[in-house]
Formats: structure tokens, sequence, C-alpha cells
């Protein structure tokens, strides 16, 4: 019986661990991400929030395979997650979009993070065949300045992401 009440133990674990994350990447999933904004735009503690895609991935997609597109998205995911500390959250927002939350920010320290973030995903070598050698990401800055909704803040993340696409991605624009 105390077998059984361990494994049952085991299993709601997995469960809940499932429920929190995305399988892929391992990263907090959508839900985790919605339900922490909205903590943090109801609180005192100034933060950030980005919005990173990569850059033309339905090339990697349709000029490789599927399989390195999610090789692709998992080490992106895992270069983001090591770039941003404990406090802060990196969650895969869906498909090839992730969002950060950057705890305890202002534009120019969370800039910082996220072009260390973009220009290390840049960076890194791959042995995969993607197009160009090359994974780039755009990113879209807002901050929080202690009123916005955060209807308004995932609009103003998404209209720089928007920005930064149309200024030539592989690029942070804040907005
Ligand atoms: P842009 O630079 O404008 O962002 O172009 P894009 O090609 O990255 O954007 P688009 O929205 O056209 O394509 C996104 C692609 O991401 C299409 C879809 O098949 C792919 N995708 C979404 N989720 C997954 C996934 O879990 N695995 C793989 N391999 N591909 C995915
Ligand atoms: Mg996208
Ligand atoms: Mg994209």
């Amino acid at each position: 019986q105390r077998r059984r009440a361990r494994q049952l133990e085991t299993r709601n674990e997995a469960l809940a661990w499932e429920a929190n994350h995305d399988a892929l990447t391992s990263l907090p999933n959508r839900r985790v991400f919605d339900e922490t904004l909205g903590m943090w735009a109801s609180g005192g503690v100034p933060f950030a929030l980005a919005t990173l895609d990569i850059d033309h991935f339905k090339n990697v997609n349709d000029t490789c395979s599927h399989q390195v597109g999610d090789e692709v998205l998992a080490r992106v995911a895992q270069t983001i997650a090591g770039a941003v500390r404990d406090r802060d959250l990196a969650a895969r927002y869906g498909g090839e979009e992730f969002v950060l939350l950057i705890a305890d920010a202002d534009a120019a320290s969370a800039s910082v993070v996220c072009e260390r973030i973009r220009t290390s995903i840049a960076r890194l070598l791959w042995d995969v065949p993607v197009p160009n050698g090359q994974v780039t990401v755009s990113i879209g800055l807002t901050v929080w300045d202690g009123e916005a909704s955060t209807e308004v803040l995932l609009a103003r993340s998404d209209a720089a992401l928007y920005a930064a696409k149309g200024g030539g991605r592989n690029r942070t624009v804040v907005g």
C-alpha cells in the first residue's frame, strides 16, 4: 500500500510538471507566464516584458526538417533560460515565440539582458544544417510603468517586436 502511495505521488508530481511546462523545450508554458504576468502587473516591483521570436523560422522547417526545427527551438530555449536570473521568468509562449519577464528592471537594464540573449543566439554554432549556419531572434521589449494592464503590455511588446522585424530582424526594439 505504501508503494502504491509513492507511485501515485510520483505520478502527481509528473502531472503537475506537465501542466506547467512545455514538453519540447522544458520551459514554463504560456499558462504559467499569463499567471505570473498578472501577478507582477498587480504588484509594486518594476519589471520588463520581452517577446522573442525566431527569425525566418519557417525556412528552418522548410529547407531542413521539422526535427531540425525542434532542435533549434530547444537550443534557443536553453540559451534564453541560461541567460536569466532565478527570479526572472522565461517561457514558451507558443510556436517559435518566447516571452521573458525581467524582475526589477528598467528599459536600460532590460535592454542589456535582451541584447546579451540576442547576441548569444546569433553566435551559436550549429551542427544541424540551419539556413546560412545562423539562427537569430527579434525582440520586442517594454517596461511596466506601474499602471499598464497586461493587455497593454503584451500589445506594446508585440508592436516593438513587429518594429524589430520590420527594421531588419536580429535586433531588440524598446516600445
Ligand atoms: P519571421 O521572421 O517573420 O518571424 O518569420 P517566421 O518564418 O519565423 O514566422 P512564421 O510565423 O511564418 O513561421 C513560424 C513557423 O514556426 C511555422 C511553424 O510551422 C513553425 N513552428 C511552430 N511551432 C513549431 C514546433 O513546435 N516545431 C517546429 N519544428 N516548428 C514549429
Ligand atoms: Mg512568430
Ligand atoms: Mg518567427
